[in-house]
């Protein structure tokens, strides 16, 4: 799966539609302190299914919704959507996966316009050894933490790797049923 575009609505600071273009090879997010680089990523976790606050750096989830400013007034809702590029498989071609969260209404996940559940967003990324706990998305500050991961926890971000995590999800899944 290869992810082509990150379109924020109301995120944290991207009040306004941005839309970063992700082209194939390396792409850098530079810019000043508090410009929002960190943002980003977090915006691809969140519409990932992403379900810790603290990992948002917020209190509540609905801290991810635009704030407001001194000459901007807060937003109602934050949405994101993720457009990837599927190949080979049964849902090869472009997929948008999109979460939404409203003050007071919490999220709602839509997959090529269709709604689903959070756990189908949570399978879909799972499958293509991506997802909100990819150990490809290194936060801030969370290097260190990988270091000192231990045998256990560091099997499993090598499974996530591996692409063999999905397996698991769907083991449990099955299993609970
Ligand atoms: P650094 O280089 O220091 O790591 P950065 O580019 O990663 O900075 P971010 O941490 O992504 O910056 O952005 C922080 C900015 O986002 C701050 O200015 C903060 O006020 C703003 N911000 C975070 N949440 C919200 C929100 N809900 N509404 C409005 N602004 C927000
Ligand atoms: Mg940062």
């Amino acid at each position: 799966m290869q992810i082509k575009r990150l379109r924020l609505t109301g995120f944290k600071s991207f009040v306004d539609p941005a839309d970063l273009r992700i082209e194939p090879g390396l792409t850098g997010i530079v810019g000043p302190n508090g410009c929002g680089k960190s943002n980003l990523l977090e915006a691809l976790r969140w519409a990932m299914g992403e379900n810790s606050a603290k990992s948002m750096r917020g209190a509540g989830m609905e801290d991810v919704i635009f704030a407001g400013t001194a000459s901007r007034p807060q937003r109602d809702f934050a949405e994101v959507s993720i457009l990837a590029e599927q190949a080979g498989g049964p849902d090869e071609g472009e997929l948008e996966v999109v979460r939404r969260i409203e003050r007071g209404a919490g999220s709602a996940y839509r997959i090529n316009g269709r709604d689903v559940r959070a756990k189908d967003v949570g399978l879909l990324f799972a499958d293509s050894a991506t997802g909100a706990h990819s150990p490809a998305l290194v936060s801030q500050g969370r290097i260190g933490a990988i270091i000192q991961a231990k045998p256990g926890e560091r099997r499993q971000m090598l499974e996530e790797a591996a692409g063999i995590s999905g397996l698991h999800v769907r083991r449990k899944d099955a299993e609970q049923k």
